[in-house]
Order: C-alpha cells, then sequence, then structure tokens
C-alpha cells in the first residue's frame, strides 16, 4: 500500500488506488473492512519535502450495532487533504502549523517513511473518523430485552418491562427478611 513519492515534482500527478478487503484482514481493530476501499485524488511537491495528498478516501467497515449486538455495515466517504513531510520534520512543522491559526484543523499532516506514503494508513484514519461512538444499527433499534436476551428489532417476548427502583427493591427484601425474622 506504499505510493512512492521519491520522483515527485510540483504538478499534480493522478493517484488511483483500490484495495480488496482482505488487505485490511490481520488488524486487530474495532471494526472489520468488508468492502474494498479506494484513493483516488492527486499527489504533488509542496515546497522541498513536503508532499500534499487530496484525494477521497472511500470504503465500508463492518460493526457491531452497541443496543441490538447485531454487526451492520457503514459506507466511509472522506475527502482528505493531508501534507506528509519526513519524519526530522514532523515536530518543526507540527509547530509551525499550529501557530498559524488553527490550520491544523483544515490540514491533516503526517509522516512519510523511505520516500513512500503509506496509502493503507490512509484509508485506516479515515475508518477510525467514521467510526461512531455508539454505534447503532437505526436510530430507532430496539436493542435486546434484558431479560430474556431477545433481539427486540425481530421478536416481541412475553417478559415483563417493568421498572423497579433498585433501592425500593432493596428495601422491599430487607423487610422481608425482617418479616421472616419475626415470625
Ligand atoms: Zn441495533
Ligand atoms: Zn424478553
Amino acid at each position: 500500500m506504499l505510493l512512492d513519492i521519491s520522483r515527485l515534482r510540483t504538478g499534480d500527478e493522478d493517484v488511483t488506488r483500490r484495495y480488496e478487503a482482505g488487505a485490511f484482514a490481520n488488524l486487530t481493530d474495532d471494526f472489520k473492512v468488508v468492502g474494498p476501499s479506494e484513493v483516488v485524488g492527486t499527489v504533488r511537491r509542496d515546497q522541498g519535502t513536503t508532499v500534499v495528498l487530496v484525494a477521497k478516501v472511500t470504503s465500508s467497515m463492518e460493526v457491531v450495532c452497541g443496543r441490538c449486538l447485531e454487526p451492520y455495515v457503514i459506507p466511509v466517504d472522506a475527502e482528505v487533504e493531508t501534507r506528509f513531510v519526513p519524519p526530522a520534520e514532523f515536530a518543526e512543522v507540527t509547530a509551525e502549523t499550529a501557530a498559524r491559526d488553527g490550520a491544523l484543523k483544515h490540514f491533516g499532516l503526517a509522516e512519510y517513511h523511505d520516500g513512500s506514503i503509506d496509502l493503507g494508513e490512509v484509508v485506516r484514519e479515515q475508518l477510525y473518523l467514521a467510526l461512531p461512538m455508539k454505534p447503532l444499527c437505526t436510530e430507532a433499534c430496539k436493542g435486546l430485552c434484558p431479560i430474556c436476551g431477545a433481539n427486540r428489532n425481530r421478536e416481541t417476548c412475553a417478559c415483563q418491562h417493568e421498572w423497579v427502583d433498585p433501592r425500593m427493591a432493596a428495601l422491599a427484601e430487607w423487610k422481608s427478611r425482617n418479616e421472616k425474622t419475626k415470625g
């Protein structure tokens, strides 16, 4: 997934890369890439050692719904504009960019190594950014029955869903124990 930038010049150069889902198979992430991932855009040398990638990143990943625990697919479609610098310059450029009124928000900043940009990392970053804090298969997901574990999106169980205040439950238990000791 490496993009050779060692012979790059100042003009825009097209980048079109496609990776099958299997290319991301051995990752220990909270999601599973289930469709092909694509990076389509341009790359150019900016000033000296800085290289700029402007691209559209598309992919699709499977995550588990936080309510019903069923897997579902999230499409990823992101525009990236990232400046790549060699590791030796990274700290310097970060400080410089941060000094210019929050430009970091608009520009991603990353390192390149041995004259190559790792496009796999570019895709992974977008997958992580697209990952919801609380994944939900649908906004209206009814989740699992806390009593029998049935998926309430698919079946209606006969459990009673009465909410009992845990403090009241403790009091009731204490009372009944008290009655027994008295009796
Ligand atoms: Zn769900
Ligand atoms: Zn139930």
